[in-house]
């Protein structure tokens, strides 16, 4: 089992760690601050050792860094490539907004979302998009950022979770493994609240100006694609 240092602590940079598993082109640690494709955010890059690590996944409570090239020792120094880590944070984070800005102005569930740091995405419920529907979700988002609100983060029983997070927020909880009992949720206080086990920045003020790059309708959907500098 990986400990996920980026959990406790996004904002870690650095970190030291063991070997505990050695594969073809991977290597699986004790504990990490790399974050692993999974919950739709893209996986985090950087170096082990001087070796670059150029995919991260997860498979049960195990990550996997895939490198290229030898590590020689069992302890690894990890440096995470932080500029690509704040923008998908703050992606991410930018996407709690918007999925619960229409939660409660449409009445609309996200479906899925697409966490990268160029352009990100989030699919929802169908949603007739025009030029008012950007504007207000522009203008709610920007409150948002001038209000430089605390994100919280905290565990919760799934029973709890089931009773506390807006219904349409919560997508997805009933596939969860019966094993899974706590859920992390992820509360921006006035704004949204869902649960999430992905990385976000401490306080909306970290976020800048909200673009609405496009958006397309397919199978019954609607994607809405977005990014924040
Ligand atoms: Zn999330």
């Amino acid at each position: 089992m990986t400990v996920k240092l980026y959990l406790d602590d996004p904002y870690l940079k650095e970190f030291d760690a063991r070997i505990v598993r050695r594969g073809d082109g991977f290597v699986v640690l004790d504990k990490t601050a790399f974050y692993p494709k999974s919950g739709g955010q893209d996986h985090d890059m950087g170096f082990l050792n001087n070796v670059p690590v150029v995919r991260v996944t997860r498979n049960g409570d195990d990550i996997f860094h895939f490198v290229e090239g030898m590590i020689g020792s069992d302890t690894v120094h990890g440096i995470i490539d932080w500029e690509r880590r704040y923008a998908l944070m703050k992606m991410h984070t930018a996407q709690h907004i918007i999925s619960g800005i229409i939660a409660r102005r449409y009445g609309v569930r996200t479906i899925g979302v697409s966490i990268e740091t160029g352009e990100s995405a989030l699919k929802t419920e169908p949603l007739e998009i025009n030029l008012g529907v950007i504007t207000d979700i522009v203008e709610d988002f920007a409150d948002i950022v001038r209000k430089r609100t605390d994100l919280k983060f905290y565990e919760i029983d799934r029973e709890d979770a089931l009773k506390r997070v807006d219904p349409l927020r919560i997508a997805g909880i009933q596939k969860l493994p019966a094993s899974i009992r706590t859920l992390r949720v992820v509360e921006i206080p006035g704004a949204d609240i869902c649960t999430c086990a992905g990385t976000h920045v401490k306080n909306t003020r970290e976020l800048g100006n909200l673009e609405i790059t496009r958006h397309e309708n397919a199978d019954g959907s609607t994607i809405i694609y977005f990014s924040v500098s």
